[in-house]
């Protein structure tokens, strides 16, 4: 993979080394060997992005939705022209396998920017008659320079899922990439960035409370966006408290998947669709804020489903990420690995059932270093910290339920509200229980697919706000009212 050896703040269209002189290893999960040097950003290096930004708004926030739409298709193309490059990037900087980096994350960014393309010049204004001779006119106007924080899960897609709207919507941009994953995004900038004007995206590097909290806290940017986790999403509120300027977050969750006793009327291929469905927590090493971390199966059809369902568990092929047979890959950083490992002690010590895996995996020589983790089932109830609790890996909390209502109760039982999935034969069944979950996204029959133009956002403690779908520009936008009286008379109150 050709890294280069260090990557430095993208500031006002070019490179700039940190104020602070510093810089941090990036190491990839894949060996947990270091492969580049990152700029560790600090709040003078905010400070400069956020200058640049504004520097080129007013001529950035004064291009049509059609010169905006073409340059988001250009960026599509170029990254379509290179998606080998960008998914192995992607693979080495986060561990993911290939196969998906190549199938999903990839061609879902690209997708993303082409989408907001097309969504920026379908956009209109509005024109409501107040009188017969007054009208007001409504104008969708940019908020000015934005802040983006994002996670390090899916590194260039989140970068994609905050930017395609943002720049859409004619806004300039200062966005910090996880410190975890920092390097994909540059590979991706290296390709783009002759597309962009000076200043309009902005990339700072570095450590949350070092370069995000300067970022999000700061009192010249218009909005911040995030993801990340519930705990950071406070804090995010909290800064933006002070300037008292919008969020959306987009934080945890502990996702319900649901499978209902009609799923076993016939061992046909809608029973293997929905048993790849009990094994979808473990796609992307679980290290999805959707991963359906809990499932839930009905009591009369339990023993023999989850048989078939541990089975398919075991199928799962572990192995080097690089490799396009391997479908599960390294958790993204040894915190991560280390945090994983300490709920499965948690869940032992709590008396759930281990039904599979439940060890780090070692894969030998060069990956023996790497941050592999079994695909791993516990049985147990929903009351138990591995059930409640965010544990963002390959783990899955399994339970059992009498009844629908049981279902739907065991469910909402959750601090968080983001994604759930419901696998039924009974159309009827699928749509009560869609209604009755509380989350923002409910999967009938399906799990983890993420298109540009279905709206994504949490309930309850998983977010603010909603990414994806045209309605994001919303968020990215403010509305002007032009109020014009075209009579010739005065109003006659003076
Ligand atoms: P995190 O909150 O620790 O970090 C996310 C980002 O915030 C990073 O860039 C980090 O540097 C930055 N950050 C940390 N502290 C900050 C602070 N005080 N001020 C400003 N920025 C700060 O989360 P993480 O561990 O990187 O990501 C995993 C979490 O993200 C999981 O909990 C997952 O559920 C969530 N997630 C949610 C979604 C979603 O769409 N809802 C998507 C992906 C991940």
């Amino acid at each position: 993979m050709s890294y280069a050896t260090r990557y430095d703040h993208f500031i006002g269209g070019r490179y700039v080394a940190p104020a602070g002189g510093q810089y941090f290893a990036d190491i990839t999960p894949v060996t947990g060997r270091p492969f580049t040097e990152i700029a560790r950003g600090t709040a003078a290096d905010v400070d400069r992005a956020v200058d640049a930004a504004w520097a080129a708004f007013p001529e950035w926030s004064k291009t049509s939705p059609a010169e905006r739409a073409l340059l988001l298709t250009r960026i599509a193309d170029r990254m379509e022209a290179n998606l080998e490059l960008l998914a192995v990037a992607e693979t080495w900087d986060n561990g993911k396998p290939v196969r998906e980096t190549l199938a999903a994350d990839i061609p879902l960014a690209i997708d993303h920017f082409r989408y907001f393309a097309g969504a920026i010049r379908a956009q209109e204004g509005g024109i409501s008659e107040i009188d017969h001779d007054t009208i007001a006119y409504h104008f969708h106007e940019p908020l000015g320079v934005v802040g983006q924080i994002i996670p390090w899960n899916f590194p260039i897609l989140m970068a994609t899922w905050k930017l395609a709207p943002a720049l859409a919507a004619g806004n300039c941009v200062v966005l910090k990439p996880a410190e975890q994953t920092p390097a994909s995004i540059h590979v991706w900038l290296d390709l783009v960035r002759d597309l962009l004007p000076d200043g309009v995206l902005n990339i700072v590097n570095g450590f949350g409370f070092e370069a995000g909290a300067p970022l999000a806290s700061h009192p010249r940017i218009r909005k911040v966006a995030f993801t990340g986790e519930t705990t950071t999403g406070r804090l995010i509120m909290q800064y933006a408290s002070e300037n008292l300027i919008p969020v959306t977050l987009e934080l945890g969750g502990k996702s319900p998947n649901i499978f209902f006793e009609d799923v076993a009327a016939a061992k046909d291929s809608f029973y293997d669709k929905a048993l790849e469905g009990f094994s979808f927590f473990a796609l992307n090493q679980g290290e999805v804020c959707t991963c359906p971390s809990r499932a839930l199966v009905q009591r009369s059809i339990y023993d023999g489903f989850v048989a078939d369902g541990l089975e398919r568990v075991k199928r799962i092929r572990q192995g080097d990420p690089l490799d396009v047979s391997t479908m599960i890959g390294a958790q993204a950083s040894n915190d991560q690995l280390e945090k994983i490992l300490s709920y499965m002690d948690i869940g032992r010590q709590e008396g759930a059932k281990l039904l599979t895996g439940g060890e780090r995996a070692d894969l030998g020589g060069d990956l023996a270093g790497g941050y592999y983790v079994q695909p791993t089932v516990f049985e147990g109830n929903n009351s138990m910290r591995i059930f409640q609790e965010e544990i963002f890996g390959p783990v899955l909390a399994l339970t059992s339920f009498t009844d629908f209502d049981d279902a739907i109760s065991t469910a909402n039982d959750t601090l968080y509200g983001l994604g759930a999935g419901v696998w039924s034969r009974d159309g009827s069944r699928l749509y009560r229980a869609g209604r009755a979950i509380e989350a923002g996204r409910v999967w009938s029959n399906t799990y983890h697919q993420y298109p540009a133009h279905a709206a994504f956002g949490g309930y309850k403690q998983s977010g603010i706000g909603r990414e994806n779908h045209r309605m994001m520009l919303d968020h990215y936008q403010q509305t002007k009212n032009l109020l014009v009286s075209y009579a010739d008379g005065p109003m006659g109150f003076f």
